[in-house]
């Protein structure tokens, strides 16, 4: 299968549909493809069937911080709501709403991995198990190390994608009955092992049929323990997850580790994308300029106004 496309964006996160969006609001040709289940990347939720009825996880982007009214805004107008214990806003019924609400209208393409791009007759071509795609101009928003393994150590770029460090997660998401302890609703502290709990349900417009956590372990305890199964890595967290809540780990209704070896910006870029636009190939993502789900935002956004001047003045 070949498509083409003006513009390809790859990675469904929060900086393609930036970038998208604007693009197509322009009236460019523009289409988004992600290796992953549903949209939205790292700002993900992951919904469970219980006996009781439905519960959902944040086990991505917790919450975002009202750091700009602008984006403040435009997250109020996808849905977004005040989560007054953390004093941020949150997606409902989950954060994967958001990036869902922002992406209306555009052409995206789920489970479509790319894992070559190659030059033919000044036009982009990006292949992978789901086929070929063809276009003028490519956008990577993928994390920098992902990036630099799809160009290849030899490209140009892959000097400057080196520099950008990136933070693994390990998360744990678990659900107790309704009337089990709920002694916070959120909890930060970076000298301990699980750095960030939140009680997800305490977030607006949650289920109430159970008491839901997710567990975020610090960048170190994160690295150490990266490549255990998820199994062991249940075993591992649940137990100090239960410590801290009051809960005991047998009364859990559902528990379940996710894995993200590329979390949190630790050294961005220090700009808001990198690229050669002559060529037609821009990357961008948080990365470029922060750990937060607004910089992916704004580096999103650049990119699609860096393209749409310089076609405009060509
Ligand atoms: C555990 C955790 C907690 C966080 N907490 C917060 C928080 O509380 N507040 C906050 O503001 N931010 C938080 N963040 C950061 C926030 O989630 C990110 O900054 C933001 O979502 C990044 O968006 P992005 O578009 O740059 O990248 P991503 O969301 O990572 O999107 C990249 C997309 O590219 C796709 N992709 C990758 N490679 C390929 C390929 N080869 N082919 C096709 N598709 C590909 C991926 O499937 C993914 O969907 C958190 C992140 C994590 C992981």
């Amino acid at each position: 299968m070949t498509c083409a496309a003006e513009v390809i964006v790859i990675g469904s996160g929060l900086a393609g549909i930036a970038c998208a969006r604007a693009l197509a609001r322009a009236g460019r040709g523009v289409m988004i493809l992600d290796k992953g289940r549903g949209i939205g990347g790292r700002m993900a939720t992951r919904r469970v069937s219980l006996a009781s009825g439905e519960i959902s996880f944040d086990h991505g982007a917790q919450y975002l911080p009202m750091r700009s009214a602008p984006f403040a805004e435009l997250m109020r107008g996808a849905g977004a709501r005040e989560w007054p214990d953390a004093a941020a806003l949150v997606g409902v019924p989950g954060m994967s709403q958001l990036p869902r609400a922002l992406a209306t209208g555009l052409e995206i393409r789920q489970g479509v991995e790319i894992t070559a791009l190659s030059r033919e007759d000044g036009r982009w071509v990006l292949s992978g198990p789901a086929g070929e795609f063809r276009a003028r101009h490519v956008v990577l928003t993928i994390p920098a190390p992902q990036a630099r393994r799809l160009l290849g150590p030899a490209h140009p770029l892959a000097n400057a994608l080196a520099k950008v460090e990136m933070h693994p997660c390990l998360t744990l998401m678990a659900a107790f009955p309704p009337d089990s302890p709920r002694p916070f609703a959120q909890r930060s502290d970076a000298d301990q092992p699980l750095a960030w709990i939140a009680q997800n349900s305490s977030k607006p417009g949650r289920s109430a049929c159970a008491v839901t956590w997710v567990a975020q372990a610090g960048p170190a305890y994160s690295a150490q323990h990266l490549e255990r199964s998820p199994e062991e890595i249940t075993a591992l967290m649940l137990p100090l997850l239960c410590t801290a809540i009051g809960a005991m780990p047998e009364h859990a209704l559902h528990v379940r580790a996710h894995r993200w070896r590329y979390a949190l910006t630790a050294r961005p870029l220090g700009v808001p994308y990198l690229g050669d636009m002559a060529a037609g190939l821009t990357l961008g993502g948080d990365w470029c300029l922060g750990a937060r789900a607004e910089d992916a935002w704004q580096s999103g956004a650049a990119i699609a106004k860096a393209i749409l001047e310089q076609t405009d003045a060509g």
